[in-house]
């Protein structure tokens, strides 16, 4: 894997990658109780507001925050790990979270997670391992998608 490099503060799209050490049982709003098996998990989403990419991966990697969507309950119980991105203007969350759950060996093991405003049926996509999360990402778009 590359260096890590600092997200910039533009538009674009995340995939978090969020290992789960020991089943994890929280609230997810509306969901309600989400349980997650060992192994790894990927969320994705994007940044359009203020501070960009910066502004929302730091927020998603800070240990305490005011819960405001399905993705906080989790990361306040486990860590972010990893970080893909891709900055740009499009919305590439959904077609991200697609390509992630045609893994071999993916899962959703929350439906409905991350996906309230949109027709996914879940942006939290458990993998078995997460050497090909890069390459399916970046099948997606003719913009770069670099690890943060
Ligand atoms: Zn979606």
């Amino acid at each position: 894997m590359p260096p890590a490099r600092e997200l910039p503060r533009l538009p674009g799209t995340y995939a978090l990658l969020i290992r789960i050490a020991a089943p994890l049982t929280f609230q997810a709003g509306r969901l309600g109780t989400v349980t997650l098996m060992p192994g790894w998990v990927v969320y994705a989403g994007s940044a359009h507001g203020p501070g960009g990419l910066l502004a929302r991966v730091s927020r998603h990697r800070r240990a305490q925050k005011t819960r405001r969507w399905h993705i906080d309950a989790l990361t306040l119980a486990a860590p972010v790990v990893a970080v893909w991105a891709a900055v740009t203007p499009e919305r590439l969350e959904c077609r991200w979270a697609a390509a992630l759950a045609a893994l071999p060996g993916a899962g959703l093991p929350a439906p409905g997670f991350g996906a309230s405003d949109c027709g996914c049926p879940a942006h939290l996509i458990a993998i078995p391992e997460p050497d090909a999360i890069c390459g399916a990402l970046a099948a997606t778009t003719r913009v770069d998608v670099g690890l943060y």
